[in-house]
């Protein structure tokens, strides 16, 4: 695990650790205003992920040397309109039929839909494989029916860091995130799609900073 993914509690807690080792739990606790149950879970990930290390019967001590990651600090300098990459896209009224054709020509794992030109819905491999599985006559269904639909996309914007869509595809479980545009119209809020930010993206990022490019 790396500091990127740590919460502002879990850094506080390795401040703490780095002024004051060793420092048992409870101390930690203390210093938090919060119970010692309530930190167990940090606790167990800054442990796990060799941060800090918990000497029985002496307490925490800080091990690791995330501040001198210039990876890391480099990373979160990386905006999503550096890596992101051209969308693929769909009208929602197109057959699921041509939709899988789509995705096989253009070699993607998903694909944004459109409806009037802006962001309606997501279809991904595996919604796709579940329509067929399920029997809906592909060539007549639309990919409307069975896609994603807003409001739960989760999207991104071309000023976000690198680091924080990161965290939306691993919190969501899922392969890529639209990069949008919000366009105001008659009051009604609508996203132009501009990009794609996918796993792929994400981790040529840290490929490319890890061999210094
Ligand atoms: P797959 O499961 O096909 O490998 P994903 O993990 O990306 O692909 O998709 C899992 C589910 O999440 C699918 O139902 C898909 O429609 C949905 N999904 C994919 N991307 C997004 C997104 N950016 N926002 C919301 N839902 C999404």
């Amino acid at each position: 695990m790396i500091s990127i993914l740590f919460s502002e509690r879990e850094k506080k807690i390795i401040e703490i650790v780095k002024e004051n080792q060793p420092i048992s739990s409870e101390e930690i606790a203390k210093l938090l205003n919060v119970t010692r149950a309530a930190i167990r879970s940090d606790l167990s990930i800054l442990t796990k992920s060799n941060v800090l290390e918990a000497r029985p019967k002496v307490g925490y001590f800080y091990i690791g040397d995330i501040d001198n990651n210039v990876v890391l600090e480099k990373a979160e300098e990386i905006k999503v309109r550096q890596v992101m990459s051209l969308p693929s896209v769909v009208d929602e009224k197109m057959s699921i039929y041509e939709v899988i054709v789509k995705m096989f020509l253009e070699d993607v794992g998903t694909i944004y839909v459109l409806s009037s030109g802006y962001l309606s819905g997501v279809v991904s491999r595996k919604d796709l494989i579940q329509a067929l599985v399920g029997g809906k006559d592909i060539n007549k269904v639309p990919v409307g029916i069975i896609m994603t639909r807003m409001p739960n996309i989760v999207m991104t914007h071309e000023d976000e860091s690198i680091i924080d869509a990161a965290k939306k595809i691993i919190i969501h479980q899922i392969d890529s995130l639209p990069v949008v545009e919000k366009v105001d119209e008659n009051g009604k809020k609508n996203f132009k799609v501009i990009g794609r930010v996918s796993k792929t993206n994400v981790t040529k990022v840290f490929v490319d900073l890890a061999y210094g490019d």
